[in-house]
């Protein structure tokens, strides 16, 4: 069983977080640290460390990781000017949080996909 986190407190609604959907695969949530005017977390209920613990088990939920992600930013009005999509693997991947998660970032311009 992989380890828990913060992630899955949220999930279970025994930490406060600002919940914008959930259903029984994936939960949304805003970040607790904006990047951006929008950053919303989506994330599978199970818990899934790192994109390198994927399996075809996990297809289902990671694909409404996208449909979820369509969704708020449609409803966050980010949609026609665009936004991005973004997930980070592990130390050089700079992941934080050991509970995959897909970072929907946008409502200004984002500049260059790296710093350097
Ligand atoms: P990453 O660096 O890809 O692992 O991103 C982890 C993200 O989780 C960061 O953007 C944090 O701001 C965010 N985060 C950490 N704790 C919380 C929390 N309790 N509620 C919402 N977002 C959080």
């Amino acid at each position: 069983m992989a380890e828990e986190t913060i992630f899955s407190k949220i999930i279970r609604k025994e930490i406060p977080a600002d919940i914008l959907y959930q259903d029984e695969l994936v939960t949304a949530f805003r970040d607790i640290s904006p990047k951006a005017p929008t950053h919303i977390l989506i994330i599978p209920n199970a818990v899934i460390p790192t994109v390198n613990d994927v399996t075809a088990e996990h297809e289902q939920a990671l694909g409404r990781l996208f449909t979820v992600a369509r969704k708020q930013a449609a409803d966050a009005g980010i949609a026609e000017d665009g936004y991005r999509l973004l997930v980070n693997c592990n130390r050089h991947g700079g992941q934080e949080v050991y509970h995959i998660h897909m970072h929907l970032l946008g409502g200004r311009p984002l500049g260059p996909m790296l710093a350097q």
